[in-house]
């Protein structure tokens, strides 16, 4: 049996069969799981979680779970929110939260090396105690691991200058699906075939474990200043986003809100009926002053208003707030947040047509976006519903269909469909739209490559193959 197995390895206080330790990390923050939670239908427990230590454990586990077929699903920290972490009675739940040893932090190179089970937060406080800083700010990084973004793909609110998960790892460590270790180069770029890191970045658990993870970090910023401008429509405020990243600014936080979100987020400094764009500049002082000064002559040519700047500090105190949906969900009303990109010629017909989708929903409350990752070439699109249907047990249904009516607006649109939450199992079946039955080919060609035996978090990421008749 596979507990037993796994205890004859790893010793018996690393396999966890009690009811706590296997509820606990049996859903990462899927809607739905929450739903099966409040509705007290819960989603089924692991037959066991395992909480490895160290490299030669995590093998140890990958080992005897593909030998016995058993279903493996890494769990950072649970804070997914597209259904990458669901099990079966028979999973083992591979909690990386024992792995937490910060392995070295390079103060002359700027790199800092992390076991995969690091949480974000702790991450930060010890680069930041050498005076320097990750640049990766998830919202959630007090509730998310460093193993966890990168099997995400994750993005950090300051990505517009500082890049994503992808541009900020230097080198990773994983122990394949065969049980193998790889290890790519800590090197500043390198011409040496595919790049290996992109196996493992956003592969979900589904192509191995993450096990230890290098960035390459930045020094604190001399000067940090907040600036916000009034944008009349979304469409203005996109050109205005343009301009600034066209003509080679690159504040590190650019978010722009719509009207209603402007007025929910940003009270006392939101003006009814506009729109908000809220601006971080931090890096050397001289650059954030030639920074500030083009921002601002961009869009008084552009004629967006100044608003207080007090609505920049407002959003960086509060950037952190991780919200509960448990009170909502006792109330009959079902919520959540979705996010998408697109180029900029089609970023404001998305937004305009998700909008209208949403708003044909029956029950809905709600239907709003702000965008907050910036490209020269375009912009992600972050919408958030609430909806309250007539009829408790339609609360599924109804989110469902308001995550239908936004894939299918960005997919018609020509856009992406995520910037940066991942596939999980929500969007699997999407996952065809955006690479097409060849990508989608290829892709199931590499897992059974690493994974023949599926038992790396099958359902996850890679969609169904199709029947004959379909
Ligand atoms: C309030 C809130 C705010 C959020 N804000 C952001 C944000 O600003 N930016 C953003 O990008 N995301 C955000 N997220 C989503 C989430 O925090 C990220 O997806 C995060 O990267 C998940 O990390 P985790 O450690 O919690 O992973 P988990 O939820 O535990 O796992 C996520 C997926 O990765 C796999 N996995 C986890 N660790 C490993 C590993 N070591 N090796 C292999 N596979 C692994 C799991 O099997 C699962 O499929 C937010 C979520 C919440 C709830």
């Amino acid at each position: 049996m596979v507990i037993d197995e796994l205890r004859r390895v790893l010793g018996a206080d690393k396999v966890l069969t009690d009811e706590a330790s296997r509820a606990g990390r049996r859903r990462d923050s899927w809607v739905p799981s929450q739903l099966a939670d409040a509705d007290r239908s819960g989603e089924p427990l692991p037959c066991c979680v395992v909480r490895p230590s160290t490299l030669s454990d995590v093998i140890d586990v990958v080992n005897v779970c593909r030998a016995a077929r058993a279903p493996l699903v890494p769990f950072g920290l649970g804070s997914g929110v597209c259904g990458g972490v669901l099990v079966s009675a028979d999973s083992v739940v591979l909690d990386m939260g024992a792995m937490n040893r910060v392995r070295e932090i390079d103060t002359h190179n700027l790199t800092a090396s992390f076991d995969a089970g690091v949480r974000g937060s702790d991450a930060e406080a010890q680069v930041q105690a050498r005076g320097l800083m990750l640049g990766h700010y998830p919202q959630s990084i007090g509730i998310s691991s460093v193993g966890g973004w990168v099997a995400t793909r994750a993005a950090g609110q300051f990505s517009t200058a500082y890049g994503s998960i992808e541009d900020i790892i230097l080198s990773l460590e994983a122990v394949l699906p065969n049980g193998e270790v790889i290890e790519t180069r800590r090197t500043p770029r390198a011409s040496s075939g595919p790049d290996l890191r992109h196996l493992l970045l956003g592969s979900e658990g589904t192509l191995g474990v993450v096990t230890g993870v290098t960035l390459s970090v930045r020094r604190l910023p001399e000067k940090r200043t907040g600036a916000a401008f009034f944008v009349r429509s979304m469409d203005d405020g996109f050109a205005v986003q343009r301009e600034i990243l066209q003509r080679g600014f690159q504040p590190p936080v650019l978010r722009q809100y719509d009207a209603v979100e402007s007025e929910r987020m940003f009270g006392a400094y939101a003006r009814s009926g506009d729109g908000l764009l809220v601006v971080v500049h931090e890096g050397p002082a001289a650059r954030v002053d030639a920074e500030v000064a083009g921002v601002a002559g961009i869009a008084a040519q552009m004629g967006a208003e100044p608003a207080s700047a007090k609505a920049a500090d407002h959003w960086l105190a509060e950037r952190n707030h991780v919200p509960t949906f448990g009170q909502f969900f006792e109330n009959g009303i079902v919520l959540d947040t979705i996010e998408i990109a697109a180029l900029w010629d089609k970023v404001g017909p998305i937004y305009r047509a998700a909008i209208a989708a949403l708003g044909a929903v029956p029950g809905i409350l709600t239907a709003s976006a702000h965008s907050s990752h910036g490209y020269r070439s375009g912009l992600n699109l972050y919408f958030t519903f609430v909806a309250r249907p007539e009829e408790r047990s339609d609360m599924k249904a109804t989110y469902l269909e308001c995550w239908r009516s936004v894939m299918r607006a960005t997919v018609e649109g020509g856009g992406g469909i995520s910037h940066h939450h991942g596939i999980g199992r929500i969007r699997r079946e999407w996952l065809r739209s955006e690479l097409g039955d060849g990508g989608v080919a290829l892709l199931r060609t590499v897992k059974q490559a690493l994974d023949p035996d599926g038992f790396m978090n099958p359902g996850v990421l890679i969609p169904e193959e199709r029947t004959n008749d379909e």
